[in-house]
């Protein structure tokens, strides 16, 4: 099913219970600051393939890499996601939708670009690589937020229930968010920890950059090769008991079937680059 077909399809579900779904607002909204949340964006990539050769032609990755040297990295601000704003996941659940997807802030791509060229042993005064891999790494951890609402998605589709995603979102992960409880945040990161060739980042030193960030994220090496697949059962365990839907069979079935083992490509969602914060009185 194609994603516009995912969403329409939920549409129609969420309009069949529209007074149980009106009382859910985004709680995304009380951990991102509302000057990065509301602030203007511009959107990449559309139309066009995700992909690093393509990348490679933008006028963002050449405007990152022409500035590389003139960055100051003495105050990081590139490295934990959404936990400083760097980036994060606006879900197509809830209204309005024209927003959906990766949200990038170009100043954190500005850091961690320069900090990948300075540091990380295979991008090394490589300007353009660098930029490029400062792009993946946040996309790419953004990407299983994504996967992990379409995933929430069919089985709200399954079970008629449309529920279960505004549940879990405002019940367990806003409550468990920076914390070693956050399953979603360790498998974001075990997902990108497992795709250091996709966003070219030598495995040591993502190892290292991820190992230092923030309680819930750090704990990506606890979910890391086998225990991704344990890390999976129970984070749609956490979903899906919000309804009453948990059943051990069923969660093993939702793990092991198709579209979740399709869980490593890696497609083009709607990505949206922030540059000023939005002045709020
Ligand atoms: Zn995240």
């Amino acid at each position: 099913m194609t994603i516009e077909n995912l969403i329409n399809k939920l549409c129609r579900l969420q309009q069949q219970n529209i007074s149980k779904f009106d009382k859910f607002k985004n709680p995304l909204l009380g951990l991102i600051s509302p000057s990065w949340y509301f602030s203007d964006s511009v959107r990449l990539f559309q139309g066009m393939e995700l992909s690093w050769k393509n990348c490679e032609k933008t006028d963002f990755v050449s405007r990152l890499a022409n500035n590389i040297n003139e960055i100051d990295i003495s105050i990081p601000e590139g490295s934990t996601f959404e936990s400083n704003f760097c980036s994060w996941y606006q879900p197509y659940h809830y209204i309005p939708r024209d927003k959906w997807g990766v949200h990038i802030r170009y100043r954190c791509l500005q850091t961690l670009s320069a900090e990948f060229y300075r540091d990380c042993p295979n991008l090394t005064n490589n300007p353009i690589d660098s930029a490029q891999a400062s792009f993946f790494y946040l996309y790419i951890h953004e990407f299983f937020h994504y996967l992990i609402e379409n995933e929430t998605t069919s089985i709200e589709l399954e079970c008629s229930d449309p529920l279960l995603y505004a549940n879990y979102l405002s019940n367990i992960y806003t409550k468990v968010f920076n914390t070693n409880e956050c399953i979603e945040e360790a498998l974001a990161n075990s997902y990108l920890f497992e795709r250091s060739n996709l966003c070219r980042i030598e495995k040591q030193y993502l190892k290292q950059k991820l190992l230092n960030q923030l309680p819930g994220y750090n704990n990506f090496i606890n979910y890391s090769d086998s225990k991704f697949k344990d890390g999976l059962i129970q984070l749609i365990a956490q979903i899906m008991k919000q309804r009453n839907h948990e059943s051990n069979t069923k969660i093993i079935h939702v793990v092991e079937r198709d579209e979740f083992s399709n869980i490593f490509s890696l497609e083009n969602i709607p990505i949206w680059i922030h540059q000023i914060p939005l002045h709020i009185y």
